[in-house]
């Protein structure tokens, strides 16, 4: 079965490809781990990667599209993509080398995403994550292991995450629109294993 996974930060979209890709017995593509194999298996096209890589330059265009048809048409059996296509005429173009069978929208509430995120505490020295309500430290502000300051991100600010959410939900409707009845939605605001028992069931597997 060839499976698109498609949701917003904080959705648990990397835990359940998990569960799918094992399952189906089928290879979790997401762009990072693409990269990695690619990197790893020493093709040309590998080193050509790893070369951006090292050097800490973006992949170009051209580059992560040569990946993702090497890696579509390797696994004919079926794959699960995560993360990409964004836009739909990215998917138009994923569609000429091999189309999904199905694509799983995994759906939680803006404000779910932002409590999720927002929460989020890292300590200073060691790097260490917590969650003010998921995942408290023992003492408010410390981190467990070494007693530094805990601090938010950047990037994890209510402000910062309501922007990339109206960006995620921006480019994801006209690729809903694009794969149209191939969509199954699943309520990702519910715990792991009963988005886990909702995807199975609505895609029998
Ligand atoms: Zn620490």
């Amino acid at each position: 079965m060839k499976l698109l996974l498609i949701g917003p930060q904080a959705s648990g979209k990397g835990t359940q490809a998990e569960f799918v890709s094992k399952r189906l017995n089928v290879p979790h593509l997401s762009s990072g781990n693409m990269l990695r194999e690619e990197k790893k298996s020493g093709s040309e096209l590998g080193l050509e990667i790893a070369g951006y890589i090292d050097k800490g330059a973006l992949v170009p265009d051209k580059t992560i599209w040569a990946m993702i048809k090497k890696q579509l048409e390797a696994h004919p059996e079926g794959w699960l993509l995560d993360g990409f296509p964004r836009t739909a005429s990215q998917a138009a173009t994923v569609d000429k080398y091999s189309a999904p069978d199905k694509v799983i929208l995994l759906e939680v509430p803006d404000l779910v995403c932002v409590e999720r995120i927002s929460g989020r505490r890292v300590c200073t020295q060691c790097g260490k994550e917590y969650h003010v309500k998921y995942k408290p430290p023992k003492k408010e502000g410390a981190c467990d292991l070494d007693g530094a300051k805990l601090v938010q991100r950047d990037d994890d600010y209510p402000e910062a995450v309501a922007k990339r959410l109206a960006d995620y939900h921006s480019k994801t409707a006209p690729l809903i629109k694009h794969y149209g009845a191939k969509v199954v939605t699943i309520d990702g605001n519910q715990g792991i294993q009963e988005v886990w028992n909702e995807i199975q069931t609505k895609l029998g597997i």
